[in-house]
């Protein structure tokens, strides 16, 4: 069998680009190419529309995508975490299922995780699935669902045992959101996007085809899409950065690709993420002429220096993974790292921009990225569980320092003797 080298993978798909990059192509065409193909998600098994290639040589694919000015397969959380999720938990057709439009970005995903008393301690979540026949009947609120306004799917994590403990009655659902039952109401961020939204359960159905995992195992499944999300999250990602933003609603599927190309699909959200790294920064200083002013300086080498780390980092998590050990502390520190590094691109573009910094706008300088980033940035150290959550789990499970107080009887009470909503162990 021939060793897949990095060499060959590059010739590879350099010579696939060339063939088949067409800017004048839509989308949704582009995509379904790139599906066919297993260039879209290279580290997926062949059998699911994947490559098989090692997450070392997946680097190498978007560079060349990059280089070719191609946009990459579609962003957003079916590609990075329902996707994994059901290629590791879900059965074969339940892959055969959802597999296909996510790759090639027919479906959107959404993340039905945090309610209003269950984020860091998740397994508290009292969102209710009872069973009626072939279907579950869903009640109870979610919040915090970012793109659910877009979504076609959604992961629902709901509570189907209340005699058990709080872990262990847990079910993970794939839920169709176009339904009577399912409200979804945007919530207006300080940026004044609407990034993300409540959604309501009133006697909403679920399939029981859709469980994904078994029934009452979803605390296990939610947990391969939590490393998903640290991991993904701690080497750059925000959740939604990529070419363009998948399914219908989107309104992006049957644009030409080419006009996307560059990052120009990108909405503001992204923008303000790519915001963090050092050379925007720099060129945003060289343009307002801050660029010889010694403290700047001084920032913008610590930034560097940060995002260098975050680098080496990321390709710590990368290796851990392949060698199968599964993303381990590494991505509790990248998480952590990129949280640090946020708010110092924050300080630093504020400082550049001086009284600038609080106008807003495409017609400020820098066209409003640095102003964008500084009101986005306490989101990073709280979506993909809190910087406190991290260092926790950095403590328990890396230091091996005492838990906190209760949290073992917590595990063994069942979820209905619990006072949910008002103690908080780390999820
Ligand atoms: C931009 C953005 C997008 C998001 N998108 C989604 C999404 O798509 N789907 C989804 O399900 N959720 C999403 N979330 C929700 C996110 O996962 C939760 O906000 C997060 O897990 C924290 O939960 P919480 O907001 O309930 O805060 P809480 O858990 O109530 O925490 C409040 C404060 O207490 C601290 N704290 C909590 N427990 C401990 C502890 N044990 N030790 C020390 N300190 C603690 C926290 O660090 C925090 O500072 C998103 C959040 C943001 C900001």
């Amino acid at each position: 069998m021939a060793v897949i080298t990095e060499d060959l993978v590059r010739d590879e798909i350099h010579r696939w680009l060339a063939d088949n990059w067409d800017p004048d192509s839509t989308v949704a065409e582009w995509w379904d190419r790139l599906c066919d193909s297993g260039w879209a998600m290279p580290t997926w098994p062949e059998e699911w529309f994947g490559r098989g290639l090692p997450r070392e040589l997946a680097g190498v694919v978007n560079a060349e995508l990059r280089s070719a000015g191609a946009i990459g397969p579609p962003s957003g959380l079916g590609a990075l975490l329902a996707g994994p999720t059901i290629l590791v938990h879900g059965t074969d057709e339940q892959r055969a299922r959802y597999l296909q439009p996510i790759v090639n970005g027919q479906e959107a995903w959404c993340q039905l995780f945090s309610e209003p008393g269950a984020g860091s301690d998740l397994a508290s979540l009292q969102c209710r699935a009872e069973r009626d026949g072939d279907e579950w009947i869903v009640n109870g609120q979610k919040v915090w669902t970012s793109g659910a306004q877009t979504a076609d799917l959604g992961m629902l994590v709901a509570r189907t045992d209340t005699d058990v403990p709080k872990h262990k009655g847990i079910t993970y659902f794939a839920i169709e959101m176009d339904q009577p039952g399912v409200e979804v109401r945007p919530l207006r961020e300080m940026t004044g996007r609407s990034l993300f939204s409540e959604v309501f359960f009133s006697d909403a159905r679920v399939h029981q085809s859709a469980i994904i995992g078994e029934l009452n195992g979803g605390w296990a499944v939610a947990n391969t899409t939590l490393a998903n999300e640290r991991a993904g999250l701690g080497s750059g990602g925000s959740g939604a950065v990529g070419g363009a933003m998948p399914g219908k609603k989107a309104g992006q599927l049957e644009r030409r690709v080419g006009d996307l190309a560059g990052g120009r699909g990108r909405d503001r959200a992204e923008r303000a993420v790519a915001g963090r790294q050092s050379s925007l920064l720099e060129k945003l200083a060289k343009d307002v002429g801050r660029d010889q002013d010694a403290n700047v300086r001084q920032h913008l080498a610590e930034l560097h220096i940060l995002n260098e780390i975050g680098r080496i980092t990321a390709l710590r998590v990368k290796a851990a993974k392949a060698s199968g050990r599964g993303p381990g502390p590494e991505a509790n520190t990248a998480k952590l790292l990129m949280s640090q590094i946020t708010r110092l691109s924050r300080d630093l573009g504020l400082e550049i921009l001086g009284p600038n910094g609080m106008i807003m706008g495409p017609e400020t300088p820098g066209g409003g990225v640095a102003q964008e980033l500084a009101l986005f940035a306490p989101a990073v150290s709280i979506y993909g569980g809190s910087d406190e959550v991290q260092k926790n789990i950095i403590g328990e499970r890396v230091l091996g320092l005492p838990k906190e107080p209760d949290s073992d009887r917590m595990k063994t009470l069942p979820f209905r003797e619990l006072k949910v909503g008002t103690q908080r162990a780390a999820g």
